[in-house]
């Protein structure tokens, strides 16, 4: 079956009310960039795409910039965003307008650009395919919700006992419920919500699919949360660390490959723990490139105050059977449901770029055949028994950098780009004082 002609979507998209599209480019930090066209303009963006200027991020409302290669080096070029009309999908929220993603290309050479989150997903997932596997992703993404406290914000509804799984206790404006009945209009495959461990911090769980579909819908799933939240007054955060006396937010990756016949290829009723011998291979992938996937998951210097023990969130480099102190839990389901729950990822992390890092791995893992260690037994966080992770975001760097086979796979450039951006973040926060030090100096010293 061809595809329906950009004239044809023009029409039915005229005839559904709609006369904007909103294309949005999710950039190398995982942060939607946008342009609204109009719809009597769409045929012309579908061939040739629109102009962004290329490679500056903002990344704080002071107007903190950073460029990365291609960026400022080169005069602050164009980047072409192409978009990619099998993704439109009416926004409930808006009225009137469509939203579209696109890919960035280089306008002068018509490629991908390296630094373009999509692609660097696509291509792992092409590696993958070499096998005669497709990797399928489930996210799982948890975040705070804030309120207004004058100048600054606080946690949304955060009374005393609302904690995990507590019903509509700790949502009194029915966030969840009103959000989950919004995304479902979105066709991003969300499932059900609840409260997390956390005051103010909640979860949705979306569907699993193919990875670069199932990265596309979690992308979609923070830009939409977030924009939700603002709607009603309030502010979504995916921040890992948010808060000192309250846990992360995780993005926990649910994991499996199928064959071409659409079999799930980690299940084998015969063998050890119902797993066959290519799901060992992907834990072992994972496992020996935890220390640079970290680079990848958890991408900021908040991210690292996420991971310790007896928090829920990993600290060591381990796996276990549906055991939530490991890095990478097996959930006890088998047969078509056999699957691998990496949570090792925090919702910080740019969905592209951290499921590329776990298809890239889990490729190598099978491909080389990699064999996991010994599952963990019982509780874990016991440094007897496993690898402590890397517990800041400079030694995550170096072992991304150090990581070879991870970086063939995912793309020399686009690795060069990435570090270029988080090294430069490293150092802008090295340069800054924090709160801490002016609580733990001022007064004494
Ligand atoms: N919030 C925990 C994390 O950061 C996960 C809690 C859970 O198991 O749902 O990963
Ligand atoms: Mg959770
Ligand atoms: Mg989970």
């Amino acid at each position: 079956m061809s595809a329906e002609s950009v004239e044809r979507i023009v029409e039915r998209l005229t005839e559904q009310g709609i006369d904007v599209v909103r294309v949005g480019y999710p950039d190398l930090i995982g942060t939607e960039r946008g342009k609204d066209v109009l719809l009597e303009r769409l045929p012309e963006v579908a061939e040739s795409g629109v102009a962004f200027c290329r490679a500056v991020y903002h990344t704080s409302p002071q107007g903190d910039t950073v460029a990365v290669p291609g960026g400022l080096d080169l005069g602050l070029p164009d980047v072409c965003i192409r978009p990619d009309l099998s993704t439109l999908v009416e926004l409930p929220w808006e009225p009137g307008v469509a939203h579209c993603l696109g890919d960035a290309y280089d306008p002068a050479t018509g490629l991908p650009l390296p630094e373009s989150p999509r692609s660097v997903t696509q291509a792992a997932a092409a590696r993958l395919a070499e096998l005669g596997l497709t990797g399928v992703v489930g996210p799982e993404l948890e975040y705070f919700l804030l309120e207004p406290d004058g100048a600054g914000w606080k946690r949304y509804d955060d009374a005393p006992g609302n904690v995990y799984v507590t019903g509509r206790k700790g949502d009194r404006g029915s966030h969840v419920l009103r959000s989950l009945r919004t995304l479902r209009r979105l066709d991003i495959g969300v499932t059900m919500g609840n409260h997390e461990y956390s005051g103010g911090q909640f979860e949705i769980n979306l569907n699993h699919s193919e990875a670069t579909d199932a990265a596309d819908r979690a992308f979609r799933f923070k830009s939409a949360v977030k924009e939700l939240a603002r709607h009603d007054g309030l502010m979504a955060t995916f921040m890992a660390k948010p808060f000192n006396d309250e846990g992360g937010s995780g993005f926990h990756a649910h994991i499996s490959c199928v064959d071409g016949d659409g079999r799930n290829v980690f299940a084998d009723p015969a063998a050890p723990y119902g797993l066959s011998a290519t799901a060992l291979h992907a834990i072992g992938g994972v496992h020996a490139h935890a220390s640079a996937l970290a680079a990848l998951l958890n991408p900021t210097i908040n991210s690292y105050k996420r991971f310790g023990p007896d928090t829920l969130a990993p600290w060591l480099n381990d796996w276990g059977l549906d055991n939530r102190s490991a890095m990478l839990r097996v959930p006890p389901e088998r047969g078509a449901g056999t699957r691998l729950e990496v949570r090792l990822g925090d919702a910080s992390a740019n969905p592209y770029l951290g499921i590329a890092g776990l298809l890239a791995a889990v490729y190598l893992g099978i491909r080389d055949r990699v064999e996991p260690p010994a599952p963990l037994e019982g509780y874990g966080y016991d440094t007897a028994k496993a690898a402590v992770l890397p517990m800041s975001l400079p030694v995550a760097l170096d072992a991304f950098e150090a990581d070879g086979e991870l970086i063939e796979v995912l793309g020399k450039e686009f690795a060069a780009s990435y570090l270029a951006y988080k090294r430069n973040e490293v150092e802008r926060f090295s340069q800054s004082v924090t709160d801490w030090e002016f609580r733990e100096y001022a007064y004494h010293l």
